[in-house]
């Protein structure tokens, strides 16, 4: 299983990171290890003191492909959840200044988190979801999968024509504005189309 993140896919989230807009997806992974296990909180590592949370839509893949057509490609997907992109920005602006790989930044134990999978035939469509992400019950982010730079189709069928697809290969879609950092004792609550999708505490 392999973890496919995007990045800079909201206009709003590339420009608050100073980034431009890019031209084509913002391509990078994580290992399986990132993978918070269920019902274990996020552990705060000891190499970085500036953890950001990055709320996004996580697809699951469910189909082997490569080479997928935009149109085929909602066929490769049939449950989503709400996920964190944790990310360590002091070091992931060290590695940018120099044009080093972003995976000591975005790929470490415990950088990713999943909530709980939602069939897309219980959800409005795919290009239309409500997400947001409380930091101690208050909303920091807000966003919807329409204001995607790339929609999930394009990305799948971008991805596709990189990496063969494997069911069970899971997509992270990009953050949108209102990222920010964590400290220890912080609680996230994660929320896709308004239902609780996640509870992670800060340890
Ligand atoms: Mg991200």
């Amino acid at each position: 299983m392999k973890i496919i993140c995007v990045g800079r896919n909201y206009a709003e989230h590339a420009a608050e990171l100073k980034n431009e807009v890019p031209q084509e997806p913002v391509l990078f992974m994580k290992p399986d290890t990132s993978l918070i296990l269920p019902k274990q909180p996020f552990f705060y590592p000891d190499f970085s003191n500036d953890v950001h949370y990055e709320a996004e839509v996580v697809v699951r893949i469910n189909r082997l492909g490569k080479h997928i057509e935009t149109r085929f490609a909602h066929r490769y997907y049939q449950e989503v959840a709400l996920g964190i992109d944790f990310t360590a920005r002091d070091i992931q602006n060290r590695l940018k200044e120099k044009g080093l790989p972003w995976e000591k930044a975005k790929a470490f134990d415990g950088a990713a988190l999943i909530g709980q999978w939602v069939d897309i035939s219980q959800l409005p469509p795919i290009h239309t979801l409500d997400f947001s992400l409380h930091l101690n019950g208050n909303c920091v982010q807000q966003g919807n999968t329409g204001c995607m730079l790339f929609s999930v189709d394009q990305l799948i069928s971008y991805i596709s024509s990189f990496f063969t697809l494997k069911i069970g290969d899971l997509i992270f879609t990009g953050t949108p504005a209102g990222v920010g950092p964590v400290k220890k004792g912080d609680i996230l609550e994660g929320f896709l189309n308004h239902m609780p999708n996640f509870y992670l505490p800060i340890r």
